[in-house]
């Protein structure tokens, strides 16, 4: 169990006494005379389905993901995109040049370039040789201007999943927020740990409709967190940072789960066809790593060489050899089956 966490000391000074913008359809709270006109945000009163402001609070798509996750409404937010997210949360706890916070690479570039422009030093622990992160090393690089540890798991690029003890000593250890990156979280056979909200008041979870969801396209990111974080978050966020567009789409999205579902599973088998056929038929590939996402990172003789050859063919993946512990490393993103056979093909031509 966490004791040593108070949110109310990690918060900003000037995000403690912030009086959030009060929108229009803020103010009107659910009055049940039937035939409500509004002429209170100087919209054009033609319609036309998009003539008026969002629900600033997305009701209608977190009734939906509340139910499909688990999760209550109360402990929900939602941003454009998690990069959004992620820039609210460095916004509400972290001080300019004062604050910093703890990333570990390789791992999702956005940590590191929302630290910097947010004037907030970004300490880099690596992980270790299994991609997982080093506690030790972790917990004596902090201080208490430490606000932030990001987790990613299932990490990008590694693939992997960090084990549940190490996260759980982290969460129990560090005093500032865990967020945790769960972006890739509905292709892994591991639990998320939306379930444990409740139980660490410093977990802060984001996922998004980006990935499984098939929906990168609309920008929508989630935020799972107690009760007392989302509440400063909504203090923060613009009033309307989710559009009519996106709130439509997402609910249409999230009443057909099961075809997602579907989609996950697909995928899901796709990739471990192609695991398989990338260890057993490619010689130049030196190493598949294991995957609890929608794509695979593979090592390979020389990974500039073999992804120029790649674009030559007409397939586009992601090079990776400039990250740590990535030297010769390609990221391969999970396509449908006949996009993983024209992979497979040109890796196979270009020996
Ligand atoms: C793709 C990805 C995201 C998604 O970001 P969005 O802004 O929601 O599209 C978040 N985290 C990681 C690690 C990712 O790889």
């Amino acid at each position: 169990m966490k004791t040593n966490f108070n949110l109310e000391n990690l918060l900003r000074e000037n995000i403690k006494s912030l009086k959030p913008y009060s929108s229009a359809r803020d103010e009107y709270k659910d009055v049940t005379i039937t035939e409500m006109i509004f002429l209170d945000a100087n919209e054009n009163p033609f319609e036309n389905g998009v003539n008026r402001y969002p629900d600033p609070q997305q009701n209608n798509v977190k009734d939906l993901l509340s139910e499909i996750k688990g999760v209550s409404k109360e402990n929900i937010l939602l941003g454009n995109g998690s990069d959004e997210i992620l820039d609210l949360i460095y916004r509400a706890f972290c001080e300019p040049n004062k604050d910093n916070v703890i990333t570990l690479p390789p791992t999702y570039g956005m940590y590191g370039v929302l630290a910097n422009l947010n004037a907030i030093e970004n300490r880099k622990i690596l992980l270790n040789n299994n991609f997982q992160p080093n506690v030790n090393k972790i917990l004596e690089t902090v201080d208490v201007n430490s606000k932030i540890l990001f987790l990613c798991s299932p990490n990008n690029p590694s693939g992997n999943s960090f084990t549940n003890d190490i996260v759980e000593e982290l969460l129990i250890k560090f005093n500032g927020l865990v967020v945790l990156d769960e972006a890739y979280i509905d292709f892994s056979d591991k639990e998320s740990w939306l379930k444990k909200i409740e139980k660490f008041p410093n977990l802060v979870i984001t996922q998004t409709l980006s990935k499984a969801f098939g929906l990168a396209g609309i920008r929508l990111g989630i935020c799972y967190a107690s009760k007392e974080i989302i509440k400063v978050l909504n203090n923060i966020k613009p009033p309307y940072n989710i559009n009519e567009l996106t709130q439509q789409r997402a609910i249409v999205r999230l009443q057909k789960i099961g075809e997602v579902k579907n989609e996950i599973s697909q995928l899901i088998s796709e990739r471990n066809r192609l695991k398989k056929e990338l260890e057993c038929c490619v010689n130049y590939i030196e190493k598949v790593y294991n995957s609890d996402a929608n794509f695979l990172l593979i090592k390979v003789d020389d990974a500039t060489k073999r992804y120029k050859q790649l674009i030559e063919y007409g397939v586009v993946i992601r090079n990776r050899t400039n990250e740590p512990l990535c030297n010769n490393c390609l990221r391969i993103s999970v396509g449908i089956c006949e996009e993983n056979q024209k992979l497979l093909r040109a890796l196979k031509k270009i020996q």
